[in-house]
């Protein structure tokens, strides 16, 4: 079913007119052999970006996750992730499956767990425990609630993380709507971490790719694991010119989705029966309980008005902006809200 107002994830994007011309015009190599300078570009330019020596194309940031902790990880080893963390919950237990890695879960409010709290989690040296190895941060939360890690809070779980000896993933999907909504650049929160992930599938606008950087000899380990899983590619220069033109075109607009989510939240926030969270970027999360709807039939009634947003347990629904919601869509949206409340 085709949706008019799709507010079901920032993946939902159609490539613009202007980045079909860019992909179909794209004069691209044979990446795999190196040989792309489309891709050469991207990787030179998103390593300098994200604060770190290097960088890999790769089809997805799934992959982009799984082959950090392919690199990082040893079969028994633990990744200490926050309970609501994708590595956990999404990646169809790719750092157990993939990586014989246990995944440890911690808490914390809003998808963020504090120095603290990870450093009790991490187990002392002991033969008979599992070595604690890696933590991974997601920047900007996702089931978290779209939040922004302040810096010094990943500074702070960093050098915790270093002192014990662990590496430090940051799992950067949205790491640009957090540079955008805190105006910090995406190279302060790398550059405190041993590997980054940048998806440019979602608020970026991309059919297709993600990066993941690090140190030289980390992503030198990282295009052994992207040949053995055939994450290595040919012509990816087509899709690797999206991606460039996406970071000169399309980051500072995502200026225009957080505005757009906070307007969401304003207008229904104004409807009785509706309990809305903060927003800080492009997600909105409302949990509709007192209208005595789940979120599946709530979604149910949206779709009688080409509505979709995504559900997020038994009365939560998430709304996530993105360059295909306009201002008037969001208007739309929270019309139909009210009237689906008012019945
Ligand atoms: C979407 C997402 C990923 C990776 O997703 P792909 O769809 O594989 O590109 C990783 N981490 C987070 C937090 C995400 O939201």
């Amino acid at each position: 079913m085709q949706f008019t107002i799709d507010l079901y994830s920032d993946t939902k994007t159609q490539p613009t007119a202007a980045m079909r011309r860019v992909i179909a015009e794209a004069v691209a190599g044979d990446e795999q052999h190196l040989e792309c300078p489309i891709v050469a570009e991207l990787t030179t330019r998103t390593a300098t970006l994200l604060g770190q020596e290097a960088a890999i194309f790769l089809p997805s940031g799934t992959m982009a996750n799984g082959i950090a902790v392919l690199v990082q990880c040893r079969p028994g080893d633990e990744l200490i992730v926050h309970h609501t963390a994708h590595h956990l919950n999404f990646e169809a237990g790719s750092a157990a499956g993939l990586a014989g890695t246990m995944v440890r879960p911690i808490d914390g409010a809003a998808g963020q767990f504090d120095a603290a709290t990870l450093a009790a989690a991490i187990r002392p040296e002991k033969r008979h425990l599992p070595r604690s190895r890696m933590v991974s941060i997601e920047q900007t939360t996702n089931i978290g609630g779209g939040t922004v890690w302040p810096l010094e809070r990943i500074e702070a779980v960093a050098n915790v993380a270093h002192e014990r000896g662990l590496v430090v993933h940051l799992d950067g999907a949205r790491l640009m709507n957090a540079v955008v909504a805190s105006s910090v650049d995406a190279g302060r929160f790398g550059a405190l971490c041993d590997t980054v992930s940048l998806d440019f599938t979602k608020g970026l606008g991309c059919p297709f790719g993600a990066v993941l950087a690090g140190s030289a000899a980390t992503i030198d380990q990282a295009w052994r694991w992207k040949q053995r899983l055939g994450g290595s590619m040919r012509q990816a220069g087509m899709f690797a010119a999206a991606c460039i033109h996406a970071l000169d075109h399309h980051v500072e607009r995502l200026a225009d989705d957080h505005a757009n989510a906070r307007l969401l939240a304003h207008l229904l926030g104004a409807i009785d029966g509706l309990r809305v969270m903060p927003v800080e970027t492009n997600m909105v999360f409302v949990d509709v309980a007192d209208t005595g709807l789940t979120a599946d039939e709530f979604n149910a009634r949206l779709a009688e008005f080409g509505i979709r947003m995504s559900i997020q347990g038994g009365t939560v629904l998430r709304a996530v902006t993105h360059l295909g919601v306009d201002r008037d869509a969001i208007e739309t949206t929270a019309a139909a809200i009210d009237e689906i409340v008012r019945r």
